[in-house]
């Protein structure tokens, strides 16, 4: 996203500082997931994915499948998405949206990428049509986990990966910490959302790769074992999923 346009080089040293070992640049319509195939080819620790997301759903169609399989055939794609369905903004007609979602669902599976998916209010429906789309071999994840106990359970039932984002070091987010506390490590994943919310203590302000501490130490308080653990279990388990290998910086 444009948030980080002026700065990148040092979000990106910032990363590497705090001990971040790998950067996925999400692709979020066709010109976003060029440029994050681009960025990626470009450093080492950094991977991109490629997609349509849900706002952007009009835009989705023959054409623009067929550009985003070519960029996925790129070494430093490692996953197809964001894809899903968003019920809070609702930019694009649930139909469409839903139809986009199902088409890339297909797309991803015929790529045998991980997916990587967007639910935003719309656990129901999500947790359906990955019911009846299902199994995907290729694993994925629900990004931004957004969900309780019970509906982290649905989404473990069906072996994706869970990924909790900077919400829930937030005094009231009570619902995520108890699914965060309950969710098998070995299921989890940390991330940004950047520039989107910020883990406490930099709530309200830009996120980037480097405050995914403050989450991977939230959840190890949660889960009462060591930051230590949290980060070389949630980096094996980006590595296994994405089939990436993780360079020590
Ligand atoms: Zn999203």
């Amino acid at each position: 996203m444009t948030a980080y346009d002026d700065d990148y080089a040092e979000v990106i040293a910032r990363s590497t500082e705090a001990g971040v070992k790998t950067i996925f640049t999400i692709g979020i319509d066709l010109e976003s997931s060029r440029a994050a195939a681009k960025l990626a080819a470009h450093h080492e620790n950094i991977y991109a994915t490629v997609g349509i997301h849900p706002h952007h759903a009009r835009e989705a169609g023959a054409e623009a499948y067929a550009a985003l399989a070519q960029l996925a055939s790129q070494p430093k794609v490692i996953g197809y998405g964001e894809i899903g369905i968003d019920l809070f903004k609702d930019y694009a007609p649930v139909d469409i949206q839903t139809k986009v979602f199902k088409e890339q669902l297909a797309l991803a599976k015929e790529l045998e990428l991980p997916v990587i998916i967007h639910d935003r209010d719309a656990h129901d429906s999500i947790v359906r049509i990955l019911q009846e789309s299902g199994p995907y071999p290729a694993g994925g994840v629900i990004h931004c986990f957004s969900g309780d106990r019970e509906v982290a359970r649905q989404f473990l039932d069906l072996g994706f990966h869970l990924s909790i984002p900077g919400v829930v070091t937030f005094k009231k987010a009570f619902e995520l910490q108890e699914a965060a506390a309950h969710i098998p490590l070995d299921r989890m994943l940390v991330e940004t959302d950047g520039p989107f919310l910020a883990p406490e203590p930099w709530r309200g302000k830009r996120n980037e790769p480097a405050y995914t501490l403050f989450t991977a130490e939230k959840i190890a308080q949660l889960k009462g074992i060591s930051l230590d653990e949290v980060a070389r279990q949630t980096t094996n388990n980006i590595a296994a999923l994405f089939k990436i290998k993780v360079v020590e910086k």
